[in-house]
């Protein structure tokens, strides 16, 4: 029923006819998914003046995991004018983030304001569905094409100065669409990186993530009740979000092989509900909240693709790749890459070339700024990073630098480079010749145990 309604909404929208004469122009730039990535994309060019058609498949409101963005966000939203937008929606401020060990012995909050080298001192924590939206509509304001309902389904052969896909309309039928560039924007459904072969798994972070929402009023006081909390067992961590007034995103990220290895009983609902009342700090900080909803599980979604870029297309978002969500950047690095990859296809057009040195130098670019990130997601798994980041000294702004980094700072100037290097390198000497205490854990639960874990354990190396 919510399909045909937006199927009709997306028909009635269709006030110029593009839909019947979609194959009969060159586009600008073709967008394949409406995802923030997307949407943020079709934004910047249609602001740029350019002829520019997003294609999505599916119909919004939809879905989304993801919910908790980055302060660095909001200079983008700044930029496209979309704060008071959201402002207006009423989306939770997220001033901070909190890490907790088992049981929350240990714990520590990066506060985004106080960070010296955060210039974004907030963002906010979102229902996808309706924020994914929100962009959506905002693209088309801006004067973006955006249809629903269509499948981009391949790349196809293409002339010298443009490009053409094979598009699925909503009634089944296949057409040809050409563009002078294009931009994958699908997410992890990895559209053209699939089709030339380019996608490279994780080959240590092969993790799934098991989730639901809970309602209940049970948000802290203040600021820090719009906090993410992240919580680190032995063998598996968990992230609560607090989506609305008593709106709780909550799931859990763990091995496959854990998962697998629970046989029969790896079962979401079940799993979900039963560790999160083994768990003392997660039962103090839930007890009160109410299970809705269904739940979910989604897997394999650390990779890269080897090229970001290609004749005439770039890669963005999930598109281009994604390393665990741990740090929440995904929606953020989404944006960023769909705005740079707008910026090189704008002036590609404005100049009437073929982009290739701009869409080499963004597939630079974007991998630069991705290193101390990468490096960041991947040693969370291990026990000296643990160590270090959980028991931050306040010695050379060396906390503020990592502030800045989770903020989502990631093109960092030299003193924040430094910095990051030099906490790296503690990293490092912290698993041979330790500086700070080291940190053990009991497993919690018989599951955990059950799945491979050992009784005690040091915070858990699972990569
Ligand atoms: C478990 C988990 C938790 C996460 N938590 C967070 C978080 O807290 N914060 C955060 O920032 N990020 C988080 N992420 C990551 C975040 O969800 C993504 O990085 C983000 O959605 C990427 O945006 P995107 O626009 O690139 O892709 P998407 O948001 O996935 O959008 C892609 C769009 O393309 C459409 N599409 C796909 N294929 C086609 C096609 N062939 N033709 C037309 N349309 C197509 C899809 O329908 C979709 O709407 C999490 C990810 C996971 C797996």
């Amino acid at each position: 029923m919510q399909a045909e309604l937006n199927q009709a909404g997306a028909q009635s929208r269709d006030v110029d006819g593009i839909e019947s004469r979609l194959g009969q122009t060159i586009w600008d730039v073709l967008i394949i998914g409406a995802g923030p990535g997307g949407s943020a994309a079709a934004t910047y060019l249609a602001r740029a003046g350019k002829k520019v058609l997003a294609l999505e498949k599916e119909y919004f409101p939809r879905f989304h995991v993801g919910e908790s963005l980055l302060p660095y966000n909001v200079q983008l939203f700044d930029e496209l004018d979309l704060t008071d937008k959201l402002e207006a929606a009423g989306f939770v401020k997220k001033y901070g983030a909190q890490f907790f060990l088992t049981d929350g012995v240990v714990s520590q909050q990066f506060e985004f304001g106080k960070g010296r080298f955060t210039e974004y001192p907030y963002s906010f924590q979102v229902d996808r569905a309706r924020f994914d939206h929100l962009l959506m509509e905002h693209a088309r304001e801006s004067g973006a094409t955006i249809l629903e309902g269509y499948t981009v389904q391949k790349r196809d052969e293409t002339a010298d100065d443009y490009l053409s896909v094979s598009v699925k309309g909503p009634d089944n039928q296949t057409q040809q669409v050409n563009a002078r560039f294009i931009i994958d924007a699908s997410g992890r459904a990895n559209t053209t990186g699939n089709q030339d072969g380019l996608k490279r798994m994780h080959p240590r972070l092969r993790k799934i993530a098991v989730f639901g929402r809970m309602r209940g009023d049970v948000r802290d006081d203040g600021q820090a009740g719009g906090d993410t909390v992240i919580l680190r067992q032995n063998k598996r961590w968990f992230w609560l979000i607090p989506v609305g007034q008593d709106e709780i995103s909550v799931g859990c990220v763990m091995e496959q092989k854990d998962w697998k290895a629970l046989g029969k009983d790896a079962d979401a609902e079940h799993c979900l509900k039963q560790w999160v009342q083994e768990d003392e700090l997660l039962d103090k900080k839930l007890g009160q909240a109410e299970w809705v909803g269904s739940f979910r599980t989604t897997t394999d979604f650390s990779y890269h693709n080897e090229s970001l870029c290609g004749k005439r297309l770039a890669r963005i978002g999930d598109a281009a790749g994604f390393l665990d969500p741990v740090f929440s950047a995904g929606v953020y690095l989404a944006m960023w890459t769909g705005k740079l990859a707008a910026e090189t296809m704008t002036q590609a057009l404005d100049q009437n070339h073929d982009g290739a040195a701009g869409l080499r130098k963004y597939h630079h670019r974007v991998y630069r700024a991705m290193v101390n990130y990468w490096a960041m997601v991947e040693q969370f798994y291990t026990t000296p990073f643990m160590e270090i980041f959980m028991q931050p000294r306040e010695k050379w702004d060396l906390p503020a630098a990592v502030n800045a980094l989770l903020a989502g700072r990631i093109e960092a100037p030299w003193y924040i480079r430094w910095r990051l290097k030099l906490f790296f390198l503690l990293v490092r000497l912290q698993g041979r010749y330790p500086i700070m205490q080291s940190l053990n854990f009991p497993a919690r639960s018989k599951r955990e145990v059950s799945a491979g874990g050992p009784k005690a354990a040091p915070v858990g190396d699972s990569v």
